[in-house]
């Protein structure tokens, strides 16, 4: 018996922004799994601003999506039907088959969550899963936060950011400074993230508004969007200060490369440290992770938001909306009405 399942298809490249356009909704006949095989039904899936990186034809650390071919990404689904002894019908599972109602594949490509152990799957695509770590590894161990010291997130009121800035005020930072995209986002972002100080990069240049809330200087820069924000930062950062380069957004949809910052001369004289990473290297540090911010989580110590969308139809909508700030906390699309 064949399972009627919908997909989202890469319909054609993107140049500079995206738009509906480059998206097509296609549906297929899934056969039952072959051996080895397991089906699983999705519930939610992730929207990430990597998937931009990945509608260009360009090499990069993941492979470009193919035109005419789902997409892929981040989804927790329930397994429905399984041909395989490592997985049975009710299992739910983490997997990398979002972007499509139905995930046939090999077994091995799905990682059993425990459903029970949190108030919702979604935290699995959030603070739980590799939002989560890479906001902690990118403040523990890329920029080596020490307490006491001043942080600065942009992108701070997103996914990333909004985890980022509330670990570094758990880790003990003296203030903790974001800067996001919309006044609503800058409230949240004292209100409810535990933001000292936050501005919106959208009111005028980022350098003085970032002197205004952090005067002395700052310690630790995580960058989610590059540009303008790192140049500021690199003013900003007092000696011995560090970034930790997680993302670019702010050039994703350009179609001539930004400017890189003017004033890279201050890693010389400040003895800065600015060091990218990938989540992907670093899973060695899960328990550690787990160990840590799952307590927090479960003392209610920290505030997790997300943006849902609801229907796999309205997954490019939640895609673009996220690529221009939409979203607030983690974008995520649910499947499962
Ligand atoms: P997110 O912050 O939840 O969503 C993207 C946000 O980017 C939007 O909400 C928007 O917020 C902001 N944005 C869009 N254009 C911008 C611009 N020109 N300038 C400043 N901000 C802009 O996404 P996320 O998943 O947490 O990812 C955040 C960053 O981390 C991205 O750069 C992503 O590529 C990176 N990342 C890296 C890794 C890694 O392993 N290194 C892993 C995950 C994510 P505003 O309303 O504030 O503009």
């Amino acid at each position: 018996m064949s399972t009627k399942s919908r997909e989202i298809r890469l319909a054609s490249r993107p140049s500079g922004w995206p738009t509906p356009d480059n998206f097509a909704l296609a549906t297929v006949e899934l056969p039952d799994p072959a051996p080895g095989q397991v089906l699983v039904r999705n519930l939610v899936m992730s929207v990430d601003p990597y998937m931009r990186g990945r509608m260009n034809d360009v090499k990069s650390y993941v492979p470009p999506f193919q035109v005419g071919e789902a997409l892929t990404g981040g989804a927790v689904g329930e397994v429905v039907a399984s041909n395989s002894p490592r997985l049975k019908p009710g299992d739910v599972v983490l997997h990398d088959f979002g972007w499509r109602d139905y995930a046939l594949a090999d077994a091995a490509g799905f990682r059993t969550v425990d459903a029970t152990a949190v108030p919702s799957v979604n935290a699995y695509l959030s603070v739980l899963g590799g939002i989560g770590l890479t906001a902690w590894v990118g403040l523990v161990d890329i920029a080596a936060m020490r307490a006491g010291e001043t942080v600065f997130v942009s992108g701070a009121a997103g996914a990333v950011g909004s985890l980022a800035g509330q670990f570094a005020k758990l880790r003990g930072a003296a203030r903790v400074v974001g800067s996001a995209g919309s006044a609503e986002k800058v409230r949240l972002l004292t209100e409810r993230f535990g933001y000292d100080a936050a501005f919106n990069y959208k009111d005028g240049p980022v350098r003085p508004q970032l002197k205004r809330a952090a005067p002395d200087g700052i310690d630790v820069y995580f960058d989610n969007v590059g540009g303008e924000h790192l140049t500021a930062s690199l003013a900003a950062l007092r000696r011995g200060g560090r970034v930790a380069v997680c993302g670019a957004i702010s050039g994703y949809n350009e179609t001539q490369p930004p400017p890189g910052p003017d004033n890279l001369s201050l890693l010389i004289s400040k003895r800065l440290t600015m060091r990218g990473f990938l989540v992907f290297d670093h899973y060695d540090r899960l328990p550690d992770f787990l160990a840590e911010v799952g307590g927090w989580l479960a003392a209610g110590q920290i505030h997790v938001e997300e943006t849902v969308v609801d229907g796999l139809e309205q997954a490019p909508a939640a895609f673009l909306g996220m690529l221009r700030g939409e979203n607030i906390g983690k974008a995520l699309v649910r499947l499962d009405r």
